[in-house]
């Protein structure tokens, strides 16, 4: 009918009823931004879930707290945290908590995101979630992180728990960190609750080969990737960017099972050495001065350089957005393994696609930490441990066997491993959302 004519265009249904997040505003290649391009790729390979593909584009829960505590010198310091669930569809909340001068709100909802992506993509009972505190923890007294960490925890109580959600180590937080939440929680309950968090110290209820597992995992998906490549690892050139726990135990897997480490980027510097460092003494280096700066055995380069070095294993083990187009289109390397979460912007992958450069995503390189986070959740529930051995036999075989399921989907629709991990990820949260319905 002409009269009920709009004087406008009519809004599209995903306009009038989906307008965007308020509360963010991403870039094509900021953290949250990146995610969303993710999403948008696997949505034609998701059948009809595709109609419930939205719910994966926005956080379930986003919590802001403040966290003021007093300085040893007497004065008040505020800090802002976070705790982000994504999803709670498969499961409770899974996810570490990093303490980083540049988290925002923006990145901790990518990484909690990532956390759904990664904990359906290895079939853990898991929804996703992330944690931050905008801060840099080397400026803090061991008192003050203690103080920090305990103050957050509380505030961010209403909504953790061993059934809820179980936070864990990530950039800059530890096993004793994980010791204090643990406390904190079971103090604020009134009951000792082992189960509120992974990543404890063993005493505590933490699990053997917890702190390998991250690094762990990377290996092994490495050598399953190189292996249905044709590139031996005996000899393969390996560049680490991060030394932390990730980087560090991956370069010593990958040395100790004849690879050999050429390049190193840490917080403090660039290394590099053509026929492979000593991993024995660079690992004694970094542990007594707490970065790879100085280590005599290598040669020093400027920073940018690291993007130039010639490999056959490029691992970006530190933070997001490091592999920009530009340095993409630099890179001389088989097969990037992404230790980091969203180490490659969308720009980047785009010419890593274009020139042939295989990427394993970091939802499945990098899954191994959560996995032996969730045998440690399983162990603290019946009391009962289980050996390092029977720990990493039953890793290996879930990152094996994930890994080749992702592959076989990858060859299945000729896409990249990462839109096929998102694939299979993507459709075990989704058809658990089908199943249960929407409330009310
Ligand atoms: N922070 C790690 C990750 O990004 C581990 C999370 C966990 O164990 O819950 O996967």
């Amino acid at each position: 009918n002409p009269a009920f004519a709009l004087p406008f265009a009519p809004l599209k249904v995903t306009e009038r009823f989906m307008p965007n997040l308020s509360f963010v505003t991403p870039t094509r290649n900021s953290p949250w931004g990146t995610y969303l391009s993710q999403i948008d790729a696997v949505e034609p390979y998701l059948g009809h879930l595709a109609r419930w593909v939205e719910t994966l584009r926005r956080p379930k829960r986003a919590l802001i707290v403040d966290i003021p505590i007093e300085m040893d010198n007497g004065s008040i310091a505020h800090f802002e945290g976070y705790r982000v669930q994504h999803s709670l569809t498969r499961g409770p909340g899974k996810g570490g908590v990093r303490y980083h001068p540049d988290v925002t709100l923006e990145e901790v909802m990518a990484l909690s995101a990532w956390m759904t992506i990664k904990n359906a993509a290895v079939n853990l009972p898991y929804g996703g979630a992330k944690g931050g505190i905008r801060v840099d923890p080397k400026l803090l007294s061991l008192k003050e992180l203690e103080k920090m960490t305990r103050r957050y925890t509380s505030e961010i109580g209403i909504i953790i728990g061993p059934q809820q959600d179980i936070p864990a180590p990530d950039v800059n937080t530890n096993g004793q960190i994980m010791a204090w939440m643990m406390d904190t929680y079971s103090m604020n309950t009134g009951a000792t609750a082992t189960g509120v968090v992974t990543g404890k110290p063993i005493e505590l209820g933490g699990s053997l080969g917890r702190v390998a597992a991250t690094g762990r995992g990377v290996f092994v998906v490495g050598r399953e990737a190189m292996r249905r490549l044709g590139q031996p690892l005996e000899g393969a050139r390996i560049a680490v960017q991060g030394f932390g726990n990730v980087g560090s135990i991956a370069a010593k897997l990958f040395a100790a099972n004849g690879a050999k480490v050429v390049c190193v980027q840490d917080h403090t510097g660039t290394i590099l050495n053509e026929n492979g460092f000593d991993m024995a003494s660079l690992l004694a280096h970094v542990a007594t001065y707490k970065g790879v700066a100085g280590f005599t055995g290598a040669d020093k380069i400027d920073d940018e350089n690291f993007w130039d070095v010639a490999s056959d294993v490029l691992i970006p083990a530190a933070l997001e957005g490091q592999i920009t187009a530009e340095r993409a289109q630099r890179l001389k390397t088989r097969l990037v393994l992404e230790g980091a979460n969203g180490p490659t912007t969308p720009d980047g992958e785009a010419v890593l696609a274009d020139r042939g450069i295989v990427v394993v995503p970091d939802v499945i390189a990098n899954a191994g930490g959560v996995t032996v986070s969730y045998f440690e959740w399983v162990q603290d529930f019946s009391s009962f441990f289980w050996t390092e051995d029977e720990i990493n036999v039953r890793l290996d075989k879930i990152m094996i066997g994930a890994f080749k399921h992702i592959w076989e989907t990858s060859e299945l629709h000729k896409i990249t491993l990462r839109t096929a991990a998102f694939t299979v990820a993507c459709t075990r949260v989704l058809q658990a959302r089908e199943e249960r319905g929407l409330y009310p």
